[in-house]
């Protein structure tokens, strides 16, 4: 499948929505701390997007396992639990938690997606040892993404700082190409495997991409909950996730996901 490629004035477009997205995260990383539940941080998503005329992407997207669309603005995702938690009024953060939350806005149009893991109180050095590397890793790909490169090399660096760290890069789910919608072409893995290899994609001025990568603890295996939406570590290690969107420029590339 085609790689639409964005104009100039399209990322702009991206970027502003990418604005929404970063303010939304960063007021959360404010207010999370122990005692509150991941229903108040939706709720405060909510209002931020609505306050901006942005729409949350997330909320009402069909599971491809359960009857259940998703219900809530963002995805709050608690130590073991991989992506795809669902905020709720009962579920409240403890001291030493790390929490991962996930937000999608769609602007004028044009959509944008970002990702934070962050800790909760006080959390042991394992895990904010987790939740550095796992953000590194995303750094990396920022780094490296040019007009030119071939995802796969990206992709090496990335799984191999992972696990040189002693962590495992989740295959289970990958980043994307996004624009008029959340989820477009390309696939973009964290990791390099004989299909990416197969249809590499090299990177173009244009492209705009959600790089995400989601490192565990423990084994690199998921499994998804009853609830047809809460990827958990099979192992029930911590697992983190961080995520940017990205335009490939002419010199590297710009993230959009920032304020
Ligand atoms: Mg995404």
């Amino acid at each position: 499948m085609a790689i639409t490629l964005k104009s100039r004035r399209e990322i702009e477009l991206i970027r502003k929505a990418g604005a929404v997205v970063a303010d939304v995260l960063s007021k959360l990383q404010e207010i999370a701390e122990p005692g509150v539940t991941t229903g108040l941080l939706n709720s405060v998503a909510s209002r931020i997007a609505a306050d901006a005329g942005a729409e949350a992407l997330f909320n009402g997207v069909p599971s491809p396992l359960s009857r259940e669309p998703f219900r809530g603005a963002i995805c709050a995702s608690i130590n073991e639990q991989v992506v795809h938690g669902i905020p709720s009024e009962t579920v409240v953060l403890r001291d030493g938690d790390i929490l991962s939350i996930d937000f999608g806005a769609k602007l004028d149009g044009y959509c944008a997606d970002a990702a934070v893991t962050i800790g909760i109180g006080k959390i042991p050095s394992d895990r904010r040892r987790l939740m550095d590397v796992t953000r590194h890793v995303l750094d990396i790909a920022v780094a490296k993404s040019a007009p030119g490169v071939k995802w796969s090399s990206v992709a090496a660096e990335m799984q191999s700082c992972a696990e040189s760290a002693g962590f495992s890069i989740v295959k289970d789910f990958v980043g994307h190409g996004i624009g008029r919608k959340m989820h477009e072409e390309p696939r973009v893995p964290n990791f390099v495997s004989d299909e990416l290899l197969a249809g590499d994609i090299v990177l173009a001025e244009g492209m705009v991409l959600a790089i995400e990568p989601m490192i565990n603890a423990g084994s690199s295996d998921v499994r998804t909950l009853k609830d047809g939406w809460t990827v958990v570590a099979e192992d029930a290690k911590c697992s983190a996730h961080f995520e940017h969107t990205i335009a490939i420029v002419k010199n590297g590339c710009e993230v959009l996901t920032v304020k």
